[in-house]
């Protein structure tokens, strides 16, 4: 097998060519037909992330170990099953869930392995899919992509997965009240997307970017407001037929914190997904008197997938713009990535 591999943190990309992999136990060999190229791969392949005022979270002294094959939004086929992996249609496409825990502690019997301790999360803790197979523990993390082409159902893994299990955790609000969205990037406009799969209210956008309102307005929300005007709440509140029962943050700066704070109801709920960093900018005593809930969000566990993917094989979701490039590109789609040149999210694909 090929593959397109970390070696060095902070260096480019190197090609290796390896043996075919033979699986053990429950283990499914894939043979990759998608892999997404992802920003968090930026971070992998640089070794870390800048966390502000100097400090550094730095992967190497986390237990990510070199060499590493990168990519997590990844689809294809089944070319060999364990001996205890069951039995499988190998004439099927799937997908994997990335997000794969230890499979024994309490988080991961709960159903939460992508919070698990132990980690054994595809292309950032174990080999991914920047290669032509990727080694899959078991069988249930594979999911039937049914008609989706496999560059539309790859990124669904962590994009599509971060914007539903987002969604999740205030799903029983989505129906009575349009909920905020703050920040109309690509998470941002699947989150719009999703509400309409499931029937929910036309959400009301924030973002600072008015031609980024202009995509959230065509993405079916019902305002895109800019966070900047002095009334801003109180826009927010008009659009949505009173303050939102729930607001999503795929920003997560300072400002946008306090406006999703601002903006939401009483005994409402404020996620926070975006990772832009910064301190809390809230009052302590109003997150008590207006019984405020502050829940953060990471990607998505294995049935918030099962059920993404249940929607998106009844093509209820719309796909997002891909291109597609060679698996020996991928070094330089990062590059490109990493200016801002990549139009819609990029696939390696050597099928
Ligand atoms: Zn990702
Ligand atoms: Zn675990």
């Amino acid at each position: 097998m090929h593959c397109q591999c970390v070696h060095e943190f902070g260096q480019p990309l190197r090609p290796d060519d390896r043996p075919d992999m033979t699986p053990q136990g429950t283990e499914v060999i894939v043979a990759i037909t998608a892999a997404g190229v992802c920003h968090t791969d930026l971070h992998v392949r640089e070794g870390g992330y800048h966390l502000g005022h100097g400090r550094r979270l730095d992967f190497a002294s986390r237990g990510i170990s070199l060499p590493r094959v990168m990519g997590h939004e990844i689809a294809g086929r089944i070319v060999a099953l364990g001996p205890e992996a069951g039995d499988l249609d190998t004439s099927r496409g799937y997908v994997i869930y990335p997000w794969i825990g230890c499979g024994s502690c309490a988080l991961c019997a709960g159903g939460n392995e992508q919070l698990c301790t132990s980690p054994r999360f595809l292309g950032i803790h174990v080999d991914g899919g920047y290669a032509t197979q990727v080694r899959v523990p078991h069988p249930k993390y594979l999911y039937e992509i049914g008609d989706i082409a496999p560059e539309n159902a790859a990124p669904l893994a962590c994009s599509g997965l971060t914007a539903f299990g987002a969604l999740k955790k205030v799903e029983h609000t989505l129906k009575a009240r349009p909920p905020l969205i703050i920040g109309a990037g690509g998470l941002g406009l699947m989150c719009a997307h999703l509400l309409s799969a499931l029937e929910a209210r036309a959400p009301v956008f924030v973002d600072i970017d008015p031609v980024k309102r202009q995509a959230a307005l065509a993405a079916g929300a019902c305002a895109a407001i800019d966070p900047g005007a002095p009334d801003a709440v109180e826009q927010i509140h008009a659009a949505a037929g009173g303050a939102p029962l729930a607001a999503i943050d795929f920003v997560g700066a300072e400002a946008t914190a306090e406006l999703g704070f601002n903006a939401v109801d009483k005994g409402g709920t404020y996620v926070i997904v975006g990772l832009f960093g910064g301190a809390a900018p809230w009052a302590l005593p109003f997150i008590a008197l207006r019984s405020l809930t502050i829940q953060g969000s990471y990607t998505g566990s294995p049935q918030d997938f099962a059920e993404l993917m249940a929607l998106a094989r009844e093509g209820r979701i719309s796909a997002i713009p891909t291109t597609r490039y060679r698996l020996d590109e991928a070094e330089d789609v990062l590059n490109r990535l990493a200016e801002g040149r990549i139009v819609g999210r990029a696939i390696l694909t050597d099928t």
